[in-house]
């Protein structure tokens, strides 16, 4: 089946925090043309530099991954932003921002969600391409692993361990479709362990943080109420379908163990040394 290449009906914004900046941001996501991809803008920055929301254009993967030119010219956390346009099929957009980080909203991808849907999609005069793999493709780092194995759609799967008793293992799995992606997958928030929340602070990272934008764990539970029984798991394919919409439109069947945005990354990087391209 041929698919259409699609973008925003209209202009959507929004105003927020960083998580890990701070930094108060405005956020305008524009349609684009047809071929063009995600753009992100520094609309703050002498000559508004942009660059592609593309695996090459990643600068750093610790905590979150942040995409741009070089450690200045740049952009925090794009995962949940990115992973809202893959997963409800927008292929072209310009994001333009004020600040270094796309705000963290509830610590989901919902937001973003609904903005995008409210919105609304056009289709495009191009066909959507496809990227298949000619075998599987695999990647692991201390003890964590990620896998993309040859399938005739895109697919998630994502194995999460603890010791945690309150968290346990979680296991999910998706079919990565827009209204599974919205209804299942996009409201999950990031986690964040109680002891953590208090080191990032010292770091100056996880500035924007508060409990009612992170599923938080303590010694003894979770200390405000989760959305899914299996939230943590479900927020973990969020980030990994965001790290890899950076690829392209994969048909593949991801399978994920323990993995982070660093191992995402680097998924990412293998996928496309296997195809033979550096975008
Ligand atoms: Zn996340």
């Amino acid at each position: 089946m041929r698919v259409h290449e699609k973008t925003l009906a209209r202009s959507i914004s929004y105003h927020g925090f960083g998580l890990h900046s701070g930094a108060e941001v405005n956020l305008t996501i524009h349609p684009a043309q047809a071929g063009t991809g995600i753009f992100f803008r520094r609309v703050d920055l002498p000559g508004q530099p942009e660059f592609k929301a593309a695996v090459s254009n990643v600068v750093s993967t610790v905590r979150c991954t942040a995409l741009g030119l070089n450690e200045e010219v740049k952009v925090m956390t794009v995962e949940h932003l990115m992973a809202a346009l893959h997963g409800l099929g927008v292929d072209n957009a310009v994001v333009e921002l004020d600040n270094c980080e796309v705000p963290v909203t509830d610590g989901s991808a919902a937001v973003w969600v609904r903005l995008i849907t409210e919105a609304g999609l056009v289709e495009q005069n191009r066909i959507r391409e496809y990227l298949t793999l000619p075998g599987p493709v695999w990647v692991e780092e201390r003890g964590a692993k990620l896998i993309a194995l040859p399938a005739e759609s895109f697919s998630v799967s994502y194995l999460f361990t603890s010791d945690h008793p309150a968290v346990g293992n979680q296991f999910a799995e998706y079919a990565v479709e827009p209204e599974v992606f919205a209804e299942r997958i996009a409201p999950a928030r990031t986690l964040g362990f109680a002891h953590e929340v208090e080191v990032l602070r010292k770091q100056g990272l996880a500035l924007g943080g508060n409990p009612e934008i992170a599923v938080v764990i303590g010694t003894e539970g979770y200390l405000n109420e989760v959305r899914f029984p299996d939230e943590v798991v479900r927020h973990k394919v969020l980030d990994l379908i965001g790290d890899l919409a950076l690829v392209g439109r994969l048909k593949a069947q991801v399978i994920g163990i323990r993995s982070g945005h660093h191992l995402n990354h680097l998924l990412g990087q293998q996928i496309l040394a296997t195809l033979g391209n550096s975008r």
